[in-house]
């Protein structure tokens, strides 16, 4: 049985990131693998995972940078950060930029696997509740949306749609996930592209209308994504 649980691998050694691959396949994982900060800041950006193995130090753009700008689009992925060295001042600063775990090379598989499970299992948790991004604030139970304090009044599609986003925040959503995930109708004879895209203008100007910080954002080619952007 293939898992639908999708791991991106970002490890410049060839050998690590082959072993790292192979394992977490042999569990069921799908998973991605990229060398290089470049490729796995533009896979994050482009698609969507239920976790990251992010090794620090990475040719160009290293692990600690990426994981800052997620974090800084409001993206709640787990992350796991990989490094070569076991100093205070590395932990600190994975920490500081928003890493859920950390683990030290050389490391047993069982120990990645273990910390993956872990993470996974922590994310899951959070799905009831309260979903955030900076000053927006969904309640999930009482179905009420707030930003900066004040109530915004959604229709019962944009409620699910804004929901959909928010636990996907700093992620690529395309037209596709949405069609699947939040309409359920992914086989209608005719497109639901002219639908989505009414429904994120709507939904653009009852969240962002009248905020410096914009939410909505359309990636072009891609889909939505939802994170914080001063204009
Ligand atoms: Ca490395």
């Amino acid at each position: 049985m293939v898992s639908s649980v999708r791991i991106l691998v970002v490890e410049d050694e060839p050998k690590v990131a082959k072993a790292v691959r192979e394992g977490l396949e042999r569990e069921s994982y799908t998973v991605t693998v990229c060398h290089t900060g470049e490729d796995g800041f533009f896979l994050l950006s482009t698609e969507t995972f239920d976790l990251v193995v992010l090794d620090v130090m990475l040719p160009g753009r290293s692990g600690i940078e990426i994981l800052e700008t997620l974090r800084r689009q409001g993206s709640q992925l787990p992350v796991l950060l990989l490094t070569a060295r076991d100093t205070v001042e590395d932990r600190v600063a994975g920490l500081d930029a928003g890493a859920d775990d950390y683990l030290v090379k050389p490391f047993a598989f069982a120990e990645l696997l273990a910390r993956i499970r872990a993470l996974l299992r922590r994310a899951k948790t959070e799905i009831v509740g309260t979903l955030r991004l900076v000053d927006l604030e969904m309640d999930v139970l009482s179905r009420t949306v707030k930003r900066g304090g004040a109530p915004i009044d959604l229709t019962a599609r944009e409620f699910e749609l804004l929901e959909y986003l928010l636990r996907h925040q700093g992620e690529a959503v395309s037209r596709d996930m949405l069609v699947r995930d939040v309409w359920k109708e992914p086989l209608r004879p005719t497109p639901l592209d002219n639908v989505i895209d009414v429904h994120m203008v709507r939904l653009r100007r009852k969240v962002d209308e009248g905020f410096e910080t914009k939410l909505v954002h359309t990636l072009r080619g891609v889909g939505f994504t939802l994170r914080a952007e001063t204009a």
